[in-house]
């Protein structure tokens, strides 16, 4: 069984490259593990027999699909193309890549789905929150400056024309980052598809993809571990196949000022950070983008609201609440689908 929140911990590993044999079993277990987005990565994947090579090759291409991600859509490099989007001047069409318009829509969509909690436009309030790449978070920001920033959020500040992307306002900033890592897993699901890689799991950062069986020809089963610092009780265990998962959870990524917890996710409607008593979200999804995107944007919008969305939409989502110290946990119908015991 895999845990999603203790994952990264377990997997930080020197072995790159491991196998183990079941002992009932002709398939067996192979391990790749390696850092991208700031995180950990693990591909498992069962077969048969693999030589070294075909490991290392799998690797090196694996390898070279992350770069792709970043190079295209991480706003932490200088040299990436959203970076040069970012910088780029009003009123005047830039044409973009196929792979950054593919997420782009797909944010768009995620976006119209959870009535604007998750819009990729907030990059300047996550800078102002001082969450961006270069800002270290320490205050909570006026609100003249959050209504200034403001003015040039939201995605009617944008437009995209097939590939052509034109700004109507400079500082207008895009921010994958709430939808980067779950389309990582999902190119990487997509890449051992197309080796006729059928039987495994992926997992950047603890969003996970997993598919087929392990080598005891049961589903991947993954245990979501209570989302309190060195917790290891489980809360719920799930039966995964063809699907993926994704987390979002205030308890690593916030400042605390003036008695309050200010998480990076920013509430796009009134552009401050989210304080909510959800500890964590989780979504379960096709694919692990809009997984990720909608556990985002479950923090956002609040149990009432991201739990009849649920019921209306058939989304597997699961929050955990903290009420001043007691643990409640809210599973939609779709979700419970998923539970093992
Ligand atoms: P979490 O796992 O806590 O959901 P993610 O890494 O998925 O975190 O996404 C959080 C990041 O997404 C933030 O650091 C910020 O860059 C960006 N972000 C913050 N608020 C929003 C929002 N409402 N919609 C889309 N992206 C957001
Ligand atoms: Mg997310």
């Amino acid at each position: 069984m895999f845990n999603i929140k203790h994952l990264t911990s377990l997997l930080i590993s020197s072995i790159l490259l491991t196998q183990t044999t079941w002992a009932d079993s002709a398939d067996k277990i192979y391990h790749i593990n390696g850092k991208t987005m700031g995180n950990n990565y693990k591909v498992s994947l069962v077969a048969n027999s693999m030589t070294p090579q075909q490991l290392y090759l799998l690797r090196e291409d694996i390898e070279l699909k992350l770069e792709i991600v970043n190079k295209t859509m991480s706003t932490w490099r200088k040299d990436s193309e959203i970076s040069k989007i970012n910088a780029w001047p009003a009123d005047k069409p830039i044409y973009i890549s196929n792979e950054l318009k593919i997420i782009i829509l797909a944010s768009k969509k995620v976006e119209k789905i959870t009535s604007g909690a998750f819009d990729i436009t907030v990059g300047p309030l996550v800078k102002l929150w001082g969450f961006g790449p270069d800002g270290i978070p320490t205050a909570i920001p006026s609100v003249d400056s959050i209504n200034q920033v403001k003015s040039y959020t939201g995605s009617s500040n944008f437009s995209l024309m097939g590939n052509n992307y034109t700004k109507k306002d400079s500082r207008l900033q895009l921010d994958l980052s709430g939808i980067a890592k779950g389309h990582a897993v999902d190119i990487l699901a997509d890449t051992l598809d197309s080796k006729g890689i059928h039987h495994y799991f992926v997992d950047i950062g603890g969003e996970v993809f997993a598919k087929g069986y392990r080598p005891n020809k049961e589903n991947w089963i993954i245990g979501i571990e209570e989302p309190k610092k060195n917790s290891t009780h489980i809360i719920t265990t799930l039966s995964i196949n063809g699907k993926a998962i994704a987390t979002s959870g205030d308890y690593r990524n916030y400042f605390e000022a003036e008695g309050g917890k200010f998480s990076h996710v920013i509430n796009p409607k009134t552009g401050r950070s989210i304080q909510t008593n959800i500890i964590s979200a989780t979504v379960i999804a096709p694919k692990c983008a809009t997984a990720d995107a909608l556990a985002t944007a479950s923090m956002v919008m609040g149990t009432k609201a991201i739990m009849q969305l649920a019921d209306e939409q058939d989304l597997a989502v699961m929050l955990i609440e903290d009420n001043f110290g007691e643990l409640k946990i809210h599973q939609s119908k779709e979700f419970k689908k998923f539970i093992t015991q």
